[in-house]
Parts: structure tokens; C-alpha cells; sequence
């Protein structure tokens, strides 16, 4: 956990944070950005590697039209207009890691510009900014351990020189940690349902640099920031973010300024220590690269790629809601990921009864896989087994109580809920109404005031009774049939 300086609410509220957000992800070419090397994850360290990336003189870049393509993706997905003519530029900067001494990036002239992200705020919705969307290569990896002999040796593995980068800029909009974290979540969804990144944080596939100032409330300017660099979960972003906003109020409240500078995030701590003074943009000495033309993606290419834009977590929520009749809060769980979104929705087109699908996710099948560690994509039950058992208990074949008794054989056995179900011979839940017959007089008799308003024409009654029932069963009851038993009484 972050440990913050504890300041007072009071101090605090004094306070406003303003926050920015740069990501990288990287985009899931199958070759770097200017070369056919491979971007594959997890190589021998520097064997994918040829003269262009490894930055030797005389070898010259040649665009990857994919990556383009997989960029002005992700720009449309974020709302974002895209340039027609944008420019490649040369970043210059030594770093052990870029062995050419400068990165290809793009500068005044981004690929893409002004789009936007909607997050969700207690009920609410905030519009978010995003200021550009540009297309660069990666840097390689410095390891400083886990090689042979790594002590107080750094190693170097240009793997990942050259693979292609969607770097996304927001506007300084965000004004909470929490805000923060909810861009980085629907960022990183929207990323995905596109396809063009998988996101991966451990791997580096995601990386996020947090800005940060602080202001006094009412105040216009915004205060000097600070830039917490690659940090790895979006749950440190949240905690470092906590972190430095109190770290600068305490500075600036005990008359000291804050410096402009990069600082790093130690987790195990949960303080940010400061790195280096922040370069200014002109320390790069950007310039248009010679290598390269202006890159030109024009309207029929554009159209071309808009064609292939899937639809997005946030409009499907809302068509899932209208379309099966699920809550929010269903929708938001089976639209996690693409893959499960489409799983529900061809299972929901042939359920009985979608919204029963839907309950089941959340009530059933979720906290069995929290239970275990697993992911929804690792479920032994699938999205189709998870219908068929909704089907038997839509049609009264099995109760509720049977439902969970199967479920947890299929979680134990690790077998799909149609498999587990034929083994166990199919089982029904018994029509036989003796019992049923009994319980239902019993509650007749106990119940003489019910029984009058339902016999005087308040139908809605019978709910009443058979929840009785369901409550003296413990649940073992098939509400079917005591609904038609309690009505042939209750009428009789
Ligand atoms: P730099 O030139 O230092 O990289 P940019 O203007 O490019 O600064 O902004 C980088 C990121 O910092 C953007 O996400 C932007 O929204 C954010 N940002 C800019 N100014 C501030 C500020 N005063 N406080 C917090 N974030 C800021
Ligand atoms: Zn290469
Ligand atoms: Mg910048």
C-alpha cells in the first residue's frame, strides 16, 4: 500500500490536482515499424534485431503500413480526427538503449488529434481530452538483473528496438486519482476491443507516464507539474498519483516550489523519488526526419480503415441493455472483453430467457472463478453452457438449488456444463406434488388474510405463497410448480 504523508482533510481540500496522462501501448504488428525484423515477445535478448533497427549507419527506414493502419484504428476508437499529412521527426537523446541516438517519433505534425474518452464519475459522465494520438518506435530494454553475473552490470536486448508505438497524450483534464485510474480502464478497453494492442502490461505492451500539478482551488494556472515515469499497474498510477499530491502540497505549504522533473515510483515504498530534471521539448532538437516522406493517409484510406472498426464497449453496453433487457451492471460485466461480449450474445440469441444468462454470469459464475484465481476466458463453463443451464431452469427442469450443485461439479471436474449434465444422467428435480400438495394447504390455512384479498381478485397474491414456499423448501422447491399447484387450490 501507498504510504502517504498524512495530511489533513482541511489542507487537502485546499488543494486541486490536475493530471495528465501519456500512454504507450504497443500495437500487435507482427514486424517492427520501419524493418521486417519480428516483434515477438520474450526472443533470445538481441536476436531480433537487422541494421535498420539497430540504428547503422547508412540503413534506411521503410514505414510498416500496418502500423499505421493499426494506429489510425486506435485514433478513430479514441475520437480522434485524423491528420491527412503527418510528419515523422527525430527525437534526439543518448540513452543506452537507442543505439541510433535519437527516436522516430512524430512531433508538430501527429498522426491523429482532438479526441476524447467518456468516463464514468459516480453516476455521471466526464468528457476527457485527448490531445493527440502519434505513431513512434520503441526504445530497446536496459536489464540491470535477472542475467548471469548481473552484478553491477546493466545488459542491453534491442528486441524491442522498432516496434511500433501508439503514444496517446490526454489533456491536463483529469482532477483525481480516481479519475485516473478510471481513464486508464477505459482506455485500456477500447485499446482492446480494436485488436490493435493486447495490452499487456507485465510484458510492457502498456505503459503509462503520469503529469501531475497541484493548484489552489479557484486558481486559473495551473501549478508546475511533475511526471511520474512507466509505472506498471494502473493501480500504482492511482497510489503514486496520491502519493505525489501530497508530497507537492507539502512542499509548496512549507514555501518550497515544485521542480519540474521526472520522478519514479517505487511500489514497495509507495513514494516517488525524483529521477532527473524534465527535459524541455527543445533539449531534443526535433527535427522533420530525412528518411522518411510525410506520411499520407488520405480519405479513402481512412474510409477503408473506419470500415473495420468494431463496435465499442460503451455503445454495445447499451444495445446489450436495450436488446436482453440485462442491467448496467450485467452489461458492464459480460462486455469485459470482446471475446466474452460475443460469446453472450450468440448464446443469448438462442436462450430462453437472456437476462436469466446474464444473472447466472454474475450470480453463479463469477464468484466461483474469483474463488478459484480464474479469469472469465479460463471458465470450465461456457457461455453456452452457462444458457443451456439457464434453459432447464427456465423450464423448470432443475431448481436453482440443483443448478449450483452442478455448477460446482463442473468447476471441480473441470468439465463444460452440457458434458457434466449428460454425465450426471440428466437430472430433474422431482413434479411430484404430494409434498408440494401438503405445504400448499398448510400455507392456505396459516394464511386465512392472503388468502381472501386473492380470492377478492389481487392475483398478484400468489407471489406471496410461492415465496412461502420457496422460504419452508429452503429453496428445494420448483417455483413452477408451486405456482400451479397454489393457484389450482387457491382458485378452487
Ligand atoms: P511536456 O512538454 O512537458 O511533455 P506536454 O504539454 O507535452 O508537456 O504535456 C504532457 C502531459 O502532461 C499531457 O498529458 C498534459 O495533459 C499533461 N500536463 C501538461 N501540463 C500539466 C500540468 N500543469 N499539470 C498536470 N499535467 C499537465
Ligand atoms: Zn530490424
Ligand atoms: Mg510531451
Amino acid at each position: 500500500m501507498a504510504t502517504t504523508p498524512a495530511l489533513s482533510e482541511d489542507l487537502l481540500a485546499k488543494y486541486e490536482p490536475v493530471i495528465g496522462l501519456e500512454v504507450h501501448v504497443q500495437l500487435l504488428t507482427a514486424s517492427k515499424i520501419f524493418c521486417s525484423c519480428s516483434t515477438r515477445f520474450g526472443d533470445p535478448p538481441n536476436t531480433n534485431v537487422c541494421p535498420v533497427c539497430l540504428g547503422l549507419p547508412g540503413a534506411l527506414p521503410v514505414l510498416n503500413r500496418k502500423a499505421v493502419e493499426f494506429a489510425a484504428l486506435a485514433a478513430m476508437a479514441l475520437e480522434c480526427r485524423i491528420n491527412e499529412v503527418s510528419i515523422f521527426a527525430r527525437k534526439n537523446y543518448f540513452y543506452p538503449d537507442l543505439p541510433k541516438g535519437y527516436q522516430i517519433s512524430q512531433y508538430d505534425k501527429p498522426l491523429a488529434e482532438f479526441g476524447f474518452i467518456d468516463i464514468d464519475l459516480n453516476g455521471g459522465k466526464k468528457k476527457i481530452g485527448i490531445t493527440r494520438l502519434h505513431l513512434e518506435e520503441d526504445a530497446g530494454k536496459s536489464l540491470h538483473e535477472g542475467f548471469a553475473d548481473s552484478a553491477h552490470k546493466t545488459a542491453i536486448d534491442l528486441n524491442r528496438t522498432g516496434v511500433p508505438l501508439a503514444e496517446i497524450v490526454s489533456e491536463p483534464d483529469m482532477r483525481s486519482p480516481e479519475e485516473a485510474y478510471e481513464y486508464l480502464t477505459r482506455l485500456k478497453e477500447i485499446i482492446l476491443y480494436t485488436g490493435v494492442s493486447d495490452c499487456n502490461m507485465e510484458e510492457g505492451s502498456l505503459r503509462c507516464d503520469a503529469n501531475i500539478s497541484v493548484r489552489r482551488r479557484g486558481q486559473k494556472e495551473f501549478g508546475t507539474k511533475t511526471e511520474i515515469k512507466n509505472v506498471n499497474s494502473f493501480r500504482f498510477v492511482k497510489q503514486a498519483l496520491e502519493y505525489e499530491i501530497e508530497r507537492q502540497i507539502e512542499v509548496l505549504e512549507s514555501g518550497g516550489k515544485i521542480t519540474q522533473e521526472s520522478r519514479l515510483y517505487n511500489a514497495n515504498e509507495g513514494k516517488t523519488y525524483g529521477m532527473r530534471s524534465k527535459e524541455q521539448a527543445h533539449d531534443y532538437r526535433y527535427f522533420p526526419e530525412p528518411d522518411l516522406l510525410p506520411l499520407v493517409v488520405d480519405e479513402k484510406w481512412q474510409a477503408a480503415i473506419r470500415a473495420s472498426l468494431p463496435e465499442l464497449p460503451e455503445a454495445r453496453r447499451q444495445r446489450m441493455m436495450n436488446d436482453y433487457g440485462i442491467t448496467a451492471s450485467d452489461a458492464h460485466t459480460l462486455t469485459l472483453t470482446r471475446a466474452m461480449a460475443d460469446q453472450f450474445e450468440s448464446a443469448a440469441r438462442t436462450a430462453k430467457n437472456p437476462k436469466r444468462v446474464a444473472n447466472l454470469v454474475q450470480s453463479e459464475l463469477l464468484g466461483r472463478l474469483k474463488a478459484q484465481g480464474l479469469e472469465l476466458e479460463q471458465s470450465p463453463i461456457s457461455m453456452a453452457g452457462v444458457t443451456a443451464s439457464a434453459d432447464l431452469v427456465e423450464s423448470g427442469a432443475i431448481s436453482g438449488k440443483m443448478l449450483k450443485d452442478l455448477y460446482d461439479l463442473c468447476f471441480e471436474r473441470k468439465q463444460d456444463f452440457p458434458a457434466l449434465y449428460e454425465a450426471e444422467g440428466r437430472p430433474e428435480q422431482s413434479r411430484d406434488t404430494s409434498a408440494l400438495e401438503k405445504l400448499a394447504d398448510e400455507l392456505i390455512a396459516a394464511n386465512p388474510k392472503q388468502v381472501e384479498q386473492y380470492r377478492a381478485g389481487k392475483k398478484t397474491m400468489i407471489g406471496f405463497f410461492v415465496g412461502q414456499v420457496m422460504k419452508a423448501s429452503k429453496g428445494q422447491a420448483n417455483p413452477q410448480l408451486a405456482n400451479e399447484v397454489l393457484t389450482k387450490k387457491l382458485e378452487g
